[in-house]
């Protein structure tokens, strides 16, 4: 049912008419990645915390469905919204409040994009320690409320081992306030750490305190071609033990996908590294750039007179350093072919192999036109499975889903690995999640949301 004319008026009223967005205002605007981010017909960007909590507590009392958002990236569905429900927009809390450069701790708005603060932050010789493709639109509060991964989480961890600290508005519009700037902290229940990965569920976040990492030197960057996923697994663990450098990336594309990306930005030269099955992306530090690149280079030597790689480009300069990065980013794919599946899956690193082997194989029985393409975070044995056709194939999402996910669990795996569940992961963690989880899940939702109005429809 769309929102009454009432409560639209008395919800521009509270946070000002100078802070919402009817329908016509949102007509013209980019949704983000779901073009359905925008299906409510009313976005709140209320300036403050106390502008939040009043509206809060009017849609809590109203039974007005809120919608979270932050910089509209999240890849499942979490976002989208529909007519009758309100979208509360965090774009207006957009400051680096303090940076504390000794503690290596910040306190920044949820609107903050994740690119502001790693700027910031650099400019102290220090790094968010989280890194990822969406990082110039996607916010704080949409990282923390997701769990982002990234590309930087086998080192640093994810979003998780990131907050020190949080301030959430409830859904009564109560300030659950615990910005807290240390890492030791055994104070009781960590409440303030359901609300990560909730995905808007619980609350809103308003403010984050971070811990930060130390930046590193120099980097230096390689495109590895290799024949299997073992031989990319076994590259990925002579990368890390290697004393001379800081791995700072290590990133894994199968030749399709980069092959594809090849295409679409007109680059050639690289063709021999993406007729391989696949390809990883290796980027390490050292404190100058010169020194990082020979260090780099040398293990790639030895790499190639072991015979583990087939073949291997070294950027020479930042232009084909951005270009590497591009070919691992970019979803050409999904421009080439639209209307492929996506799956976010992580598996242990050693097992890794024998589950896409596993997963190449199924596919194959079930419908010999489907194709896979494999990128991820392979450090964290994080992989985003792309399957495709040459006809779209949108609707087969919980047909393809078992031969994907089923496996993962038994092996240690998860069928959600750093995207979250939102609408797209449903009826896959109904299928596969515990029942005692699922139900402590619901537990926790009717405590801190007894109305369901924070983000519904979500997650379960
Ligand atoms: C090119 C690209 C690359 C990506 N790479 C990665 C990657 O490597 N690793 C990874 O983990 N993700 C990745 N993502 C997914 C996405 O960037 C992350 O999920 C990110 O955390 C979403 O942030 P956002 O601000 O865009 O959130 P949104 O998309 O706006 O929202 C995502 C979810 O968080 C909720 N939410 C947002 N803000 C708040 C808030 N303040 N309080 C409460 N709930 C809130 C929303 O309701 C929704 O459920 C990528 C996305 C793109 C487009």
């Amino acid at each position: 049912m769309p929102l009454s004319a009432e409560h639209a008026a008395n919800l521009i009223a509270i946070v000002g008419p100078d802070s919402a967005r009817t329908a016509a205002d949102l007509a013209g605007a980019d949704p983000g990645v779901d073009p359905r981010n925008f299906g409510a017909g009313l976005m709140l960007r209320p300036r403050t915390t106390e502008a939040l909590a009043r509206a809060l507590a009017y849609c809590n009392a109203s039974r007005i469905g809120v919608v979270p958002q932050g910089g509209r990236t999240g890849l499942s569905g979490g976002a989208e919204s529909r007519d009758g429900e309100v979208i509360v927009a965090l774009d207006r809390f957009a400051q680096i409040e303090s940076l504390d450069a000794v503690s290596r701790t910040a306190i920044a708005g949820a609107g903050v994009t994740l690119a502001a603060l790693a700027g910031r932050a650099a400019a102290h010789g220090l790094a968010p320690g989280i890194d990822l493709g969406a990082r110039d639109s996607a916010t704080l509060g949409g990282l923390v409320s997701t769990n982002a991964g990234g590309n930087a989480a086998f080192r640093h961890g994810t979003m998780r081992e990131r907050v020190l600290g949080l301030e959430v508005v409830l859904a009564d519009g109560s300030v659950l306030s615990e910005l807290r700037r240390v890492r030791k902290r055994n104070e009781g229940l960590a409440i303030e750490q359901l609300f990560i990965g909730a995905e808007g569920t619980l609350g809103v976040v308003t403010r984050v305190a971070l811990a930060l990492v130390d930046r590193a030197g120099s980097p230096a960057t390689a495109l590895v071609a290799v024949p299997s996923l073992d031989a990319a697994v076994a590259l990925c663990d002579s990368v890390r033990r290697h004393p001379e450098f800081e791995l700072q990336a290590v990133e894994l594309m199968s030749g399709n996908h980069a092959a594809a990306v090849c295409r679409a930005i007109g680059t050639t030269e690289l063709a021999t590294l993406t007729a391989q099955p696949y390809l990883v992306l290796v980027e390490v530090c050292r404190p100058d750039a010169a020194a990082a690149a020979a260090a780099l280079a040398a293990w790639l030597e030895r790499e190639a007179a072991r015979g583990t790689i087939e073949d291997a480009a070294l950027a020479q300069n930042e232009t084909q350093r951005q270009r590497f990065w591009r070919i691992r980013e970019d979803w050409a794919v999904d421009r080439e072919r639209p209307g492929g599946l996506w799956y976010d899956v992580s598996a242990p690193l050693a097992a890794l192999p024998r589950y896409v082997g596993g997963c190449r194989t199924r596919l194959a029985s079930h419908d010999p036109a489907l194709e896979l393409f494999v990128i991820g975070h392979l450090g964290d044995g994080n992989v985003h499975l792309t399957v495709n056709a040459a006809r779209p194939i949108g609707g087969r999402y919980e047909e393809i889903a078992p031969l994907l996910t089923d496996e993962l669990a038994a092996l240690g795996g998860s069928f959600s690995a750093e995207h979250g569940i939102g609408l797209e992961k449903k009826a896959t963690l109904r299928r596969l999640g515990a029942p005692a989880r699922l139900d402590w899940m619901r537990r926790v939702k009717t405590l801190f949301d007894p109305n369901g109005i924070m983000n519904p429809g979500k997650v379960l």
